[in-house]
């Protein structure tokens, strides 16, 4: 049985790695942000295209190890249709995976994809930071333009996000 489990993750990892999810770039992103893992060489491009707050497309350009682009890959898989609180939800649920955390009796994490496979990860703990590179990547993107937005109509900051439902984003541009 361990033997499988680790046979699967080698598998899927490398599934992933030699044909990556969202590896076409989005000329008209709506966010977009570059992550580095100096300690393995991993650097990390995530572009998003969105549609009110839900993500249309997503880009990831990663050259690194098999795990940061693999788990770039997983991101890109997940997140396309996912509301971006939903994909901070997601970021949430990975790194508690990586780590070893409880995750939410409410979440499936079945259901996202391979992501439940980069549990495998935590008995390497030095590439733990090339799994989460992508999804920091994408987090660190996700609060700026929240909090840009949030300057930008006036709201305090105190307000986690929740009023830009009510808000279009003409404003971006076409
Ligand atoms: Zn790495």
């Amino acid at each position: 049985m361990h033997d499988e489990l680790d046979q699967l993750y080698r598998d899927v990892i490398m599934e992933h790695y030699k044909f990556p999810r969202g590896n076409k770039d989005i000329s008209d992103a709506d966010l977009a942000n570059m992550g580095q893992n100096p300690a393995c060489g991993d650097e990390i491009e995530v572009k998003l295209k969105l549609d009110g707050d839900r993500v249309k497309k997503v880009s990831v350009s990663c050259l690194g190890c098999a795990i940061s682009v693999a788990s770039g890959s997983m991101l890109a898989e997940v997140i396309e249709g996912k509301t971006l609180a939903e994909v901070k939800q997601i970021a949430r649920i990975v790194k508690a995976l990586l780590k070893g955390e409880d995750i939410p009796a409410d979440i499936n994490v079945g259901e996202l994809g391979d992501i439940e496979v980069l549990k495998g990860v935590r008995k390497f703990p030095v590439r733990i930071k090339c799994a989460l590179l992508s999804w920091t990547t994408l987090v660190d993107a996700i609060d700026s333009f929240e909090a840009g937005k949030t300057t930008e109509i006036g709201v305090s900051t105190t307000d986690d996000g929740v009023s830009y439902h009510d808000h279009d984003h003409t404003h971006m541009g076409t």
